[in-house]
């Protein structure tokens, strides 16, 4: 594209809040045939709120107790999910206990030690890890919120599973238009996301994203990318994370939520500041429309 093509071009994206860094950006961009968004921030509003408590019936603490011990453990944990846990238990008068040795598992969860006790919370990788195991009963209960698209956390203490705390994080209203208008541009869609396969399916299904990447580890999110690009696409990634910079950086184009954190946009190419998805579907038509111009 001739350098007038890519200021005009460039200068079109910043005016609807998008904001491109350099003119091989903008000249890549229209090339794009795979797009790969991170579900949770990106597709989803990113603001977890725990919606069902579960309470095993033989648990060794009433649910408000052992809610005061998991939230204690949260507390200390810098993830969205700890935040909403450590929310709800306040907004039901849980009050927070000092924990000790509290250890963040990334893509799985915290542990710490209260007073004598144990206390773990994260997902089944977690718990099989610790040496763990659910009775059939939980699992059933664990199944039902997943399938609802609800992440959901097990909670234990002393090594006994005490109960099972669902969070909802809302689809982006924008989310499926996004993705109808980039499949009628002929662009493949997929999803990349550290929640469990059920949960991430379910969330899919409501965006119609047939293509899942779940459970995928914080530190593996870039060797997914670079796995499609390996197989000859040209691959964006769209993301909002502080784990989804790698992969922002390996894609051929870096796409990141102005919503997003620092560290996810200076790893991109194109930043989206008003935080709609629609951006994603912005960008690469205002390079297809640059490069036409131009030939
Ligand atoms: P995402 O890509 O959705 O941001 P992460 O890779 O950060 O997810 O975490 C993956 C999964 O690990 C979460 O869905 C949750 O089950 C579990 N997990 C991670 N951190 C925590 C935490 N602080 N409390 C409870 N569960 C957690
Ligand atoms: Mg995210």
């Amino acid at each position: 594209a001739t350098p007038t093509a890519i200021m005009v071009g460039t200068g079109l994206g910043a005016e609807s809040g998008i904001l491109i860094k350099g003119g091989e950006t903008l000249e890549l961009a229209h090339k794009v045939q795979t797009v790969v968004f991170d579900k949770t921030g990106t597709l989803t509003l990113g603001r977890p709120e725990v919606t069902d408590v579960w309470s095993h019936p033989s648990a060794i603490f009433r649910k408000d107790k052992w809610l005061s011990l998991i939230a204690s453990v949260e507390a200390q944990s810098e993830h969205p999910l700890a935040a909403a846990v450590v929310a709800y238990a306040k907004e039901q008068g849980s009050p927070l206990m000092s924990a000790r040795n509290v250890e963040a598992v990334p893509g799985r969860g915290v542990k710490g030690m209260i007073e004598e006790f144990p206390v773990l919370i994260g997902n089944l990788s977690l718990l099989k890890e610790s040496g763990l195991s659910l009775q059939p009963e939980v699992t059933a209960i664990l199944d039902d919120f997943e399938a609802s698209g609800k992440t959901a956390m097990i909670a234990a203490i002393g090594r006994e599973v005490v109960g099972i705390l669902a969070v909802s994080d809302p689809v982006k209203q924008d989310a499926s238009s996004t993705v109808r208008e980039l499949h009628a541009m002929g662009i493949d869609v997929w999803m990349v996301t550290g929640d469990n396969e059920r949960t991430a399916q379910a969330v899919a299904d409501q965006i119609g994203i047939a293509n899942v990447m779940a459970g995928v580890l914080p530190g593996d999110k870039a060797s997914k990318i670079q796995q499609l690009r390996g197989q000859g696409t040209v691959v964006a990634m769209v993301g909002d994370g502080i784990n989804d910079a790698p992969a922002l950086a390996t894609a051929d184009v870096g796409i990141a939520m102005g919503t997003g954190t620092d560290v996810a946009l200076e790893a991109a190419d194109i930043a989206i500041m008003h935080g709609s998805t629609l951006g994603v579907v912005d960008a690469i038509r205002l390079s297809r429309a640059t490069i036409r111009k131009i030939r």
